[in-house]
């Protein structure tokens, strides 16, 4: 990609330039953090150096150009995942609140005994267990999507899980231990043929993938801003509009009351309704510039480059001695895992951290996915924008130094 800055890019990460255990650092752990560019970092330290102040409540200057900035961020999601409306998107304190919300206020209004909520056999534990525990509560019935041994989700039996009870469906865009795009659009309006709204977790997918929620159609969306080069402590909750006024609040506290008295309180309107007591402001301030930056870069042009990253990366991965990838689905993003067979991932990992190279190892807060392998876990590489074939080259030779030394 001949437009593509990689070295530019590198040079708005400070932490690509540290090194680890005295080698260069090679940082393959994406899916369970990014790092942030300098626009992010100064933003931060701007915004304490010269803003701090709460958002929503004071008249004063501070109070005012912070709650801007925090608007702001509200004006670049919605642009960013194109929503319709302003107060369809709300700030929460990432996909894991996200999910929480939602479990809990459409579990309260909408969830009877015996109803069914259907997930997929490939969720991240945050999209499994909100689910489990509404079910407990509310006596309801958790339904699975089955995954093939490819890790791709069987569509027919999806289509045949609805029934008059099905009340609610909660998938993942892409996987965060198998790396498979799902089909999200086709399975979105398979569950409304049945009338049942769809939660859509985004966390692995908006940082690589161009999402528009009203072409998806999808009725909730969710992802964390930590993984897409912003701040830890925001996210995103997206809502259709219709859907959201419907729900009750989920917390109660400051900003999302319109009146309180011992009588009665009446509820502010969206976003606020769910957005109770002082947020991290500066995370949500800051949010807007890492858009910001992939927004310079272009979603498409880095979903391009990642690809061609991916593609190499596997390539030269066949190399390895005995490597055994998990997860074969026909569409993949980002995310390659594997196992070096006869060697313990946990291994491999620490002999890799010894060369500066970080990767995840472990089950990716994804069990059922490692249980129906029939493993422990996997050794995870997850790419970035600032990713390099270099990376990949050291990551296969520190692969290699494993092999030789555990095999
Ligand atoms: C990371 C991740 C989550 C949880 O995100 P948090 O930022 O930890 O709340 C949920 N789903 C997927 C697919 C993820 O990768």
């Amino acid at each position: 990609m001949s437009n593509y800055d990689i070295t530019r890019i590198r040079s708005d990460f400070p932490i690509l330039k540290r090194e680890v255990n005295g080698k260069p650092l090679v940082y393959l752990d994406n899916g369970a953090t990014t790092q942030k560019p300098k626009q992010v970092i100064d933003a931060i330290d701007h915004y304490y150096a010269d803003m701090n102040s709460n958002v929503h409540r004071g008249v004063h200057y501070l109070s005012q150009i912070s709650t801007d900035a925090f608007e702001v961020t509200r004006q670049k999601v919605k642009d960013f995942i194109h929503a319709a409306q302003l107060h369809e998107v709300i700030i929460t304190s990432g996909t894991t609140h996200g999910i929480n919300l939602i479990a809990t206020c459409f579990g309260q209004a909408f969830i009877h005994e015996g109803d069914e909520i259907i997930i997929s056999a490939m969720e991240h534990h945050s999209n499994i267990v909100p689910w489990q525990m509404l079910c407990d509560f509310k006596g309801a019935v958790l339904r699975v999507i089955p995954m093939d041994e490819h890790g791709e989700l069987d569509q027919a039996a999806y289509a045949n899980l609805f029934n008059e009870r099905t009340k609610l469906v909660s998938f993942t865009y892409v996987s965060n231990a198998l790396g498979t795009i799902n089909p999200v659009k086709q399975m979105i309006a398979t569950a409304h043929q049945h009338n049942v709204p769809v939660v859509l977790d985004a966390a692995q997918a908006v940082q690589h993938i161009k999402i528009d929620v009203q072409d998806l159609d999808v009725d909730f969306m969710v992802f964390s801003g930590h993984k897409m080069y912003g701040p830890t402590g925001v996210g995103v909750l997206y809502g259709k509009e219709a859907l959201l006024n419907a729900l009750p609040p989920y917390q109660g506290g400051g900003d999302m009351i319109k009146e309180v008295t011992f009588a009665k309180t009446t509820y502010n309107e969206l976003p606020f309704k769910f957005e109770a007591g002082t947020p991290n402001i500066e995370a949500g301030i800051c949010l807007a510039f890492a858009i910001d930056y992939i927004n310079e870069i272009g979603v498409e042009n880095i979903k391009a480059y990642e690809d061609e990253l991916f593609d190499y990366a596997h390539s030269r991965l066949r190399e390895i001695p005995n490597i055994r990838f998990i997860g074969t689905a026909e569409k993949r993003s980002s995310v390659i895992s594997f196992l070096i067979e006869g060697t313990h991932p946990y291994d491999v990992g620490v002999i890799l951290d010894k060369l500066g190279i970080a990767v995840r190892t472990g089950h990716h807060c994804a069990q059922p996915v490692m249980d129906q392998f029939g493993i422990p876990g996997t050794i995870r590489a997850s790419l970035a924008l600032y990713n390099t074939k270099e990376d990949i080259d050291a990551l296969v030779s520190g692969l290699q130094r494993a092999a030789n030394m555990l095999l």
